[in-house]
């Protein structure tokens, strides 16, 4: 087996003082202007072009160093640009020149792409201008926590710095970085690493689990080894959503705008102390929500993975009907739903398996064994019911779930993997997941274990690192 290689994306928040704030606003800015003064330039060699057919125009204009060559004389021209890093400011001129390039491929093309039009003038309050660093450790610098940016040299060609702090530096351990791009989105800054992993090549699947999400629980699986499971949402999740609720209606009542400070170049303003004080609880357990989230996910992401080479789940999104608050709940579970379909591609790759996608509609109302579809569908309340076709019975997530295996064995064309017996669930298990691993406990034909497992380790089942599961017996 060969492994294969790949490159992630990792994005980690940073922290970052008011003043190198400030420094960085700066740099974007200067970043954007010069994008825009490029436009105006390849904007004006078009016309050159059109009349003149002048083949020097083309090497600047449609070539992809073109418009960088016209940095160096730039600067002569604007000192000012030379406060900023030459990657950025190079990459400004590259993202035009890409700009320009696929706007030409789409023209000589099908139009496919109808969006692709000429390049326009960027606007920087709209879109902060993010800074590319293309090369491996050229332009930043990083070590431990701390993330070190190298400015421009000025006029006076000494060197200058910013420094800032990665939140987490755990994801990029033992990766190999290929560039960095700071961005910062609604009012935060952002590392974005792009880095070279590689990764164990495919293996062969020969069991395979379905999983139907819904807002009962995180996610009922159905698997072709007879298996069912049914995995519970965070309990926590409720209490930590309804703490930061108040959090944030104490911080709102506080004053936003409280002092207004004016510097040489612009005014802001700042908050009150207490809105502040609000404000970093909020942050911390925002943070704190974010980190036990993803613990959660990936416990049980990897425990699917271990029993499974390919795990399926149904493209959920939830109806958004009803009133505010529970609306708000399920866009909070469709963002769950959302991550932990990030967290078991992410796996799958890892681990050298399979993610895949099924479109779930109708799968809850359609019988899997006769096909018989429910006219209108069936209300949420309804956990059981009898197929009014061929009077079986079905648990409603159960029967949803098989529509999907179902439907996932064929997408792939692994109908074979299902036994002879068919897809009658042998077992039944429901998984919950503790900082400790994933905790398993047969459901149906044991009822008794179910009830005693409160006070009881005994009857509780480990999915541990060997693959294996081990069943204590009562
Ligand atoms: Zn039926």
């Amino acid at each position: 087996m060969r492994d294969h290689e790949k490159t992630a994306v990792i994005k980690i928040p940073l922290n970052v003082s008011l003043e190198s704030e400030e420094i960085l606003d700066g740099q974007s800015r200067i970043c954007n202007w010069l994008y825009n003064q490029l436009l105006d330039r390849a904007n004006a060699l078009r016309d050159e072009y059109r009349n003149t057919q002048n083949p020097e125009v083309v090497k600047v204009l449609y070539t992809e160093r073109g418009l960088r060559n016209l940095i160096p004389p730039l600067k002569k021209e604007k000192p000012f640009l030379k406060v900023v890093h030459s990657s950025p400011l190079k990459n400004a001129a590259l993202r035009l020149s890409n700009a320009i390039q696929t706007y030409q491929k789409s023209r000589k093309g099908k139009r496919k792409n109808k969006d692709t039009g000429w390049p326009r003038f960027r606007s920087w309050s709209e879109g902060w201008f993010s800074l590319l660093y293309d090369e491996p450790n050229k332009g930043y610098r990083l070590k431990g926590s701390s993330l070190i940016l190298s400015l421009g040299r000025g006029i006076d060609k000494k060197q200058r710095y910013v420094s800032t702090f990665l939140e987490e530096t755990k994801p990029l351990k033992g990766k190999e970085i290929r560039n960095l791009r700071i961005v910062k989105q609604l009012g935060k800054f952002y590392a974005v690493f792009t880095v070279r992993l590689s990764l164990p090549a495919p293996k062969k699947v020969t069991k395979a689990i379905a999983l139907d999400p819904n807002h009962k629980n995180l996610a009922y699986g159905v698997a072709t080894d007879q298996q069912s499971i049914e995995i519970s949402s965070p309990s926590w999740l409720k209490r930590t959503d309804r703490r930061l609720d108040e959090l944030i209606a104490k911080r709102d009542r506080c004053k936003r705008k409280s002092q207004k400070r004016i510097t040489d170049y612009n005014s802001y303003w700042i908050p009150s102390r207490r809105w502040k004080k609000f404000n970093e609880k909020i942050e911390n357990l925002r943070r704190k929500r974010r980190d036990q989230t993803k613990t959660f996910l990936f416990t049980i992401a990897q425990a699917l993975y271990k029993q499974y080479d390919l795990v399926a789940i149904g493209d959920y999104a939830p109806d958004g009907t009803g009133e505010t608050k529970a609306m708000r709940r399920s866009m909070n579970n469709q963002s769950l739903i959302g991550r932990f379909k990030e967290v078991l591609s992410w796996v799958s790759l890892k681990s050298g398996k399979q993610f895949h996608e099924f479109d779930e509609k109708g799968t809850t109302r359609t019988c899997h064994s006769c096909g018989y579809v429910v006219e209108g569908g069936l209300s949420p309340e309804i956990r059981h019911w009898d197929c009014p076709g061929c009077y079986s019975y079905h648990i409603r997530d159960e029967n949803a779930a098989k529509n999907g295996l179902i439907r996932v064995l064929r997408d792939l064309n692994i109908e074979n993997l299902v036994p002879c017996s068919g897809l009658a669930s042998q077992e039944r298990w429901a998984w919950r997941a503790l900082p400790s691993g994933v905790v398993a406990t047969l459901r149906g034909q044991c009822r008794n274990t179910v009830a005693a497992s409160r006070n009881s380790n005994d009857d509780v089942i480990v999915v541990d690192q060997n693959l294996s599961i081990k069943f204590a017996q009562l």
